[in-house]
């Protein structure tokens, strides 16, 4: 069986007693056989990245930026193999495997601008003589932990602006599909990256708590489930680390009566079940303002749904393809059978998919659920997976409480031809993305992304200007140089003009 390891120092390493299976979920077979890192694999890594930086923080951003010009390039020419690397263990179909990389390329596209993100702001003459200018320095070791649901445009949100910000990096992938991460980190080499500003551990808690614990590494990006998102934020804020640790959702889109129905039903349909609803900006709740838009939205997407073709990535035709583990079958699965025994409707059923010659793999197929209520499990948690609920509201007000009330604020939409409820929608919501006519509003690489509540611990977003904020610290410098013929005095009042 194939084994994934390492990089460490610019080498890729085979280390590791431990191992784990890594599996194709449309076959349910185990592929790989995944190296565990142990505390002192860890402790080499971020030896490796701590003495890179003493070079790399000097380097100058334009050489910085330059290696990601050539990483692009290489992403791109590499396409092929990254995608049927994230199909083969994360089971995503090609056509959405290459969607993901492009958004991750463009993280990368937006660190080639480094030299105009860190120019940094002066002022001349602040005071007599006297200059004043803020610069963002870099921190030194920062980690990456990332969740398998995107395993390769995740590590992208960070370690391109980390490294371009002239960071030393450790990425510690989802251990369920680790290996795309692993490649797209080894064309870093090929990029020009010195050795050891990169490093892929893999593995774990245990490497988890040993990146949170170490006094070597300054900053931590999560991004995973909020149960764990809030333990890594909580941790490495007592270890004094700077965190941000982005967590779960569970995405709202308002249908008011008045949108165009059949472009929100079709908006819908992509949004809920693209990637198996395993996105933390799937809309997996639509609430309907009226009984009347509610029945038509359940009467018009149940066809469409009967026609959705869920099946293995090597089918570039499929809409969709399993899900990450058996495990998480049968946890989508309970949340459908809990929201039944709790009286809501199920108009479409995809608790036992008949999925020609994969019988063995992880397959939900298209679920939709009307006459939810708020109180049901099944709408309070995260569900992860091919499953669209419908609640029923009886104003826009009635649908905006509900989404105010969710734990959860990462995005939402509104389906709507008013531009006035649209904007007291965007302006008033507790959500922090909000689309209007649009169900995914992930942001693009140049502005930043997060969610509210729940959905992120930490001050700042994670990728576009935030990330600049994130991966620096900023260093304000006040410089006179005194004229041999003006010499002042001591003073001790406060110094003002
Ligand atoms: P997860 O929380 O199980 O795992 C994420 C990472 O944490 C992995 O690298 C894993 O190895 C590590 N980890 C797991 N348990 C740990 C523990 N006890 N201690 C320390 N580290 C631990 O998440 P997942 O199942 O891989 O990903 C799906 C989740 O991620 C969903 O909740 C989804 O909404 C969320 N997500 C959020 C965003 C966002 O931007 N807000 C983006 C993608 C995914």
């Amino acid at each position: 069986m194939k084994t994934i390891g390492h990089l460490i120092n610019g080498e890729q390493r085979e280390d590791g007693e431990q191992t784990q299976l890594v599996y194709n979920p449309a076959t349910g077979e185990a592929t790989k056989e995944l190296l565990l890192a142990n505390d002192d694999l860890v402790d080499e890594a971020i030896e490796a990245a701590r003495t890179a930086f003493q070079t790399w923080r000097n380097e100058p951003p334009i050489k910085r930026a330059r290696v990601m010009f050539r990483y692009k390039q290489l992403l791109e020419e590499h396409k092929d193999e990254i995608c049927l690397l994230i199909g083969e263990e994360h089971g995503k179909i090609g056509h959405d495997a290459a969607g993901e990389l492009q958004r991750g390329i463009e993280n990368v596209e937006y660190a080639c601008s480094a030299a105009e993100l860190l120019k940094g702001e002066f002022s001349k003459n602040v005071g007599p003589s006297i200059d004043s200018w803020s610069e963002h320095q870099p921190l030194g070791v920062v980690a990456g932990i990332t969740p398998f649901n995107f395993p390769a445009m995740v590590p992208l949100w960070m370690f391109p602006m980390a490294i371009v910000c002239g960071n030393c990096f450790i990425l510690k992938p989802s251990e369920k599909d680790p290996s795309a991460a692993l490649y797209i980190a080894n064309l870093l080499k090929e990029a020009g990256l010195p050795d050891g500003v990169m490093q892929v551990i893999q593995g774990g808690k245990p490497v988890v708590d040993r990146l949170l614990k170490s006094t070597e590494v300054e900053a931590i990006s999560f991004v995973g489930s909020t149960p764990i998102a809030k333990y890594i934020y909580e941790t490495a804020s007592q270890n004094g680390k700077r965190c941000q640790a982005l967590g779960g959702a569970k995405n709202h889109a308002i249908v008011m009566p008045d949108c165009d129905l059949d472009n929100a039903v079709n908006q819908l349909i992509g949004a809920a079940y693209g990637s198996s609803g395993e996105r933390c900006m799937a809309l997996s709740v639509a609430v309907a303002v009226g009984n009347e838009t509610a029945d038509k939205l359940a009467s018009m997407l149940k066809p469409k749904l009967e026609e959705l073709r869920v099946g293995a990535f090597y089918d570039n035709d499929n809409d969709f393809g399993p899900l990450i583990s058996r495990e998480h079958q049968q946890k989508v699965v309970s949340y459908i059978d809990s929201a039944e025994q709790d009286g809501a409707t199920i108009v479409a059923d995809g608790r036992h998919p008949n999925i020609e010659r994969y019988s063995s793999g992880y397959f939900v197929g298209p679920t939709l659920i009307d006459n939810v209520s708020p109180t049901m499990e099944s709408y309070q948690q995260e569900i992860f997976g091919p499953v669209l609920q419908i609640i029923r509201a009886d104003s826009m007000q009635d649908a905006m409480d509900l989404i105010d009330k969710h734990a959860y604020g990462n995005g939402t939409c509104i389906f709507t031809r008013d531009g006035e409820a649209a904007r007291y929608f965007s302006d008033n919501i507790k959500v922090g993305m909000v689309g209007i006519n649009v169900p995914l509003p992930v942001p693009v690489a140049y502005h930043s992304f997060g969610g509210w509540k729940q959905s992120l611990f930490g001050d700042l977003h994670a990728y576009g200007p935030d990330s600049v904020k994130f991966y620096t610290r900023r260093k304000t410098i006040t410089q006179r140089w005194p004229s041999a013929n003006v010499r002042e005095g001591a003073t001790f009042s406060m110094p003002v003009l």
